[in-house]
């Protein structure tokens, strides 16, 4: 075992923690238990890249139950709870390298540390660490069997090196499932969003106008929810389509040039960059907050902020407060970055089963099929999802009815009508 994280002695903190996700995620927990005794990832490195939350605590531990050896770094500069790393390394044993608070060289080095393990699989969210691999396949690639991505501008990166012919093993589009994309995009972003955003500032959100960039997956959720604390909420898009949703949804929708004047509170969810730019600061109202719930630092474009500010000054651990030269004032939560990792604990764990679940079976599928998947993006099949979403309402006590023999006959025929 090898390790980089800061404090080993968080590790009871971070134990409990755990606990706590676990008892909230029991579709992953019973594949955990279905695979602990035959261990069929026995002899294989699980290399990860992927937010460091009580809640892929649990994931890493199914893989390690499963008889994988498992070595971790975090997805993000900001999100790793220093806690739950601890108790990864000491109480599981695992090779965790990941802190809150790194530079870019020291994220990109906890990625290499990875690397260096030689991946069978690598499972990453955001597409950080299979890019750096697809660099270095010569040297670290000698095991690889393929990868899954878990999210949304992942899978779009990958699909570009796909479409280059680039891409050097397969990957499993886990973000794709159904039991993924429809649940944790939409409800864990949709409440975990909004949880960075109080937990960092305590701001009312009824009466309040919320401007949500994108009305996506994610940005949906975040609509729905801030609708629903009393906030107003209008939303800006690119796609005509999503566009006419939201507004049949009941929200205003605008460009961002014009509704930058009226926001109080500001939340990208594009996957885009510059989605916050200059000549939309300009226009805003002095106190305004802003936060990012897509990816990485460059939906809102930070540089223009600096370059429209003469000072900046920490409110707390995440707000920074940039005082303009035109004498307002601009607040960024979470240094641009994703407002729920960075701000709160990321989605609750319920929603993480279903993800997490969806990635564990993943690896498994890639580990059956080795050998006879060519190097593209995958979808997960259909058969996984449905298991899932079974397991899911089971674990909630819900039965749902099932098709008689005639009412499928009826659903696969042409001929009765009116
Ligand atoms: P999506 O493709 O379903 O939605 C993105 C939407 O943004 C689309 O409707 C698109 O038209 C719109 N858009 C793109 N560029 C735009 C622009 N410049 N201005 C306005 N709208 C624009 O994707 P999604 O699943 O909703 O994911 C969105 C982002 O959030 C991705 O980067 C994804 O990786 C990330 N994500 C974050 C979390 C989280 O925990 N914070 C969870 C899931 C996904
Ligand atoms: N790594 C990039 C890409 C976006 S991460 C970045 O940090 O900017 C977005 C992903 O975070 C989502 O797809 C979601 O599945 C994952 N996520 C959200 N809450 C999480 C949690 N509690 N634990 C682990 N991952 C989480």
């Amino acid at each position: 075992m090898e390790y980089r994280i800061k404090d080993i002695s968080l590790s009871d903190k971070g134990k409990k923690k755990i606990e706590w996700a676990e008892s909230h995620m029991p579709v992953l927990l019973s594949l955990k238990k279905k695979y602990e005794e035959s261990k069929p990832l026995k002899g294989l490195v699980v290399g990860g890249c992927l937010h460091v939350t009580k809640e892929t605590a649990v994931l890493t531990k199914t893989l390690a139950a499963a008889g994988a050896t498992v070595a971790w770094s975090g997805c993000n500069p900001l999100s790793t709870n220093d806690d739950i790393a601890a108790s990864l390394v000491k109480d599981e044993g695992l090779s965790v390298f990941a802190s809150r608070g790194v530079t870019n060289k020291e994220y990109y080095d906890d990625i290499y540390s990875v690397l260096k393990f030689n991946p069978d699989i690598t499972i990453d969210d955001g597409a950080d660490l299979t890019i750096e691999f697809h660099k270095n396949l010569d040297k670290y690639g000698k095991n690889i069997i393929g990868g899954t991505e878990e999210t949304t501008t992942g899978v779009l990166r990958l699909k570009a090196l796909e479409t280059n012919s680039k891409l050097g093993y397969p990957i499993i589009a886990v973000n794709d499932a159904e039991t993924k994309h429809d649940f944790d995009n939409v409800y864990g972003t949709g409440q975990s969003a909004l949880d960075g955003i109080i937990r960092a500032t305590n701001v009312l959100l009824s009466g309040k106008t919320v401007v949500v960039a994108g009305y996506g997956h994610v940005g949906k959720g975040i609509a729905s929810r801030a609708r629903g604390l009393g906030a107003s909420v209008i939303v800006t898009e690119v796609d005509p389509i999503n566009a006419l949703k939201a507004r049949m949804d009941g929200y205003t929708v605008k460009p961002m040039e014009e509704a930058a004047s009226s926001g109080d509170i500001f939340i990208t969810s594009t996957g885009c960059k510059d989605v916050i730019a200059r000549k939309h600061v300009e226009k805003m109202k002095n106190g305004v907050l802003l936060a990012n719930a897509g990816h990485f630092n460059v939906e809102i474009s930070i540089d223009d902020i600096k370059e429209l500010s003469y000072e900046s000054k920490k409110i707390n651990e995440n707000v920074e407060q940039f005082l303009l030269k035109n004498n307002n004032k601009i607040n960024l939560i979470g240094e641009g970055r994703l407002v729920n990792l960075v701000a709160a604990e990321g989605h609750p764990s319920e929603v993480m089963d279903m993800s997490f679940a969806n990635q564990f079976l993943s690896v498994l599928y890639l580990l059956k099929n080795k050998g006879t998947l060519e190097n593209k993006i995958y979808k997960i099949d259909r058969e996984q999802d449905i298991m899932i979403a079974r397991l899911k309402l089971e674990s909630m006590g819900i039965s749902i009815d099932k098709l008689s023999e005639n009412q499928s006959k009826y659903l696969n025929e042409y001929g009765e009508g009116t």
